[in-house]
């Protein structure tokens, strides 16, 4: 029989996985699929959707992540206490796909944003090469709370935006929508090229957006949410609004829904994936420390 979340405690619903490079592959300009695979991911279960995990990547110095401890006790004392140099960085990614091969492998896609090598987990990816390992804290039961698409029942239709680091999530909702479901959907992305081929059994009408080089984040923003003010949202009765992208941009896009186009905010689930000009250890202090409105310090900054 297999257990479901609630057969589980929830302190269960994660853990520890080694991730082994097995390929990459360039997707668009700005995007670079990695495949992992491991022993290991024969107990990840990923609820599709936008399921994230949590990636530890090593510092350039070191070929693979090793952790002093993976008990779900002492592993962040043990992790924290690591010498700055050496300690591997935390970033949150999206499974983009989970799949069993024909031959029996287990594979996990995680489509990265490369934004240069200045920052740690654009420059490990822009590295990646079959071989080198690294650790993450996925989900081990489907039903999770990294999942974060949560439609109520009766949805009858899906207001999407997503900049470059949200598009791996929003191919993968789509990609699992009932068909003909009602969807309006606006994809920020830095390059002409990252516009990509999406699958959806739903009826989408996607607008893409490429920004303007060298923008800044209100330029972006500004941008952004003409772009939807300009467009007739699709009829519907229990709309469900699902943004993910830039901090300050998702800020926008909300306030635009929910306060000119009177979406109801209970039904509008908004998630910072990143901050212009901010690590993600700086946005993850301000969490710890109370100062940003979140109910998940990895997500919703
Ligand atoms: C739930 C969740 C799921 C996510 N899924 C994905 C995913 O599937 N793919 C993906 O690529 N990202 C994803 N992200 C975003 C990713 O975690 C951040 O972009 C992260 O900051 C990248 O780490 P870094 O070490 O490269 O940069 P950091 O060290 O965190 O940041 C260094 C600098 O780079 C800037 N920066 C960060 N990201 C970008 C960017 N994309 N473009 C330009 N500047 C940037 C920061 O503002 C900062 O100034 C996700 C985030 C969350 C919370």
């Amino acid at each position: 029989m297999t257990a479901t979340a609630s057969d589980v405690p929830a302190a269960l619903h994660f853990r520890f996985f080694t991730l082994e490079v097995l390929r990459t592959r360039r997707l668009g300009h700005s995007f670079l699929r990695v495949t992992f695979g491991g022993e290991s991911l024969a107990d990840f279960r990923s609820g599709g959707y936008d399921q994230s995990l949590s990636l530890f990547l090593p510092p350039a110095h070191l070929e693979h992540t090793e952790l002093p401890s993976t008990d779900e006790d002492t592993w962040f004392g043990a992790w924290r206490g690591m010498p700055d140099e050496d300690r591997p960085v935390m970033r949150s990614y999206t499974v983009r796909e989970q799949r069993r091969t024909d031959a029996g492998v287990d594979e996990v896609d995680i489509d990265f944003v490369l934004h240069g090598d200045t920052s740690p987990a654009s420059r490990w990816a822009g590295k990646a090469v079959t071989g080198r390992r690294i650790m993450a804290i996925g989900p081990a039961v489907a039903e999770n709370k990294s999942v974060r698409f949560q439609p109520p029942a009766g949805t009858d239709a899906f207001l999407m935006y997503a900049d470059e680091t949200a598009l791996p999530a929003a191919a993968a909702i789509l990609e699992r929508l009932d068909a003909g479901a009602k969807v309006k959907a606006w994809f920020e992305v830095p390059h002409a090229d990252d516009r990509l081929d999406l699958r959806t059994p739903a009826d989408a009408d996607i607008t893409w957006i490429v920004r303007d080089p060298g923008t800044g984040g209100r330029e972006r923003a500004e941008r952004v949410v003409e772009e939807i003010r300009a467009a007739e949202l699709p009829a519907a009765e229990v709309p469900y609004g699902w943004l993910a992208g830039e901090a300050g941009t998702i800020r926008a896009v909300r306030r635009h829904l929910v306060q000119e186009r009177s979406v109801d905010r209970r039904a509008v689930r908004f998630t910072g994936y990143w901050r212009l000009g901010a690590s993600e250890e700086q946005l993850l202090a301000e969490a710890y420390a109370g100062q940003a409105a979140s109910e998940d310090p990895t997500s919703e900054l």
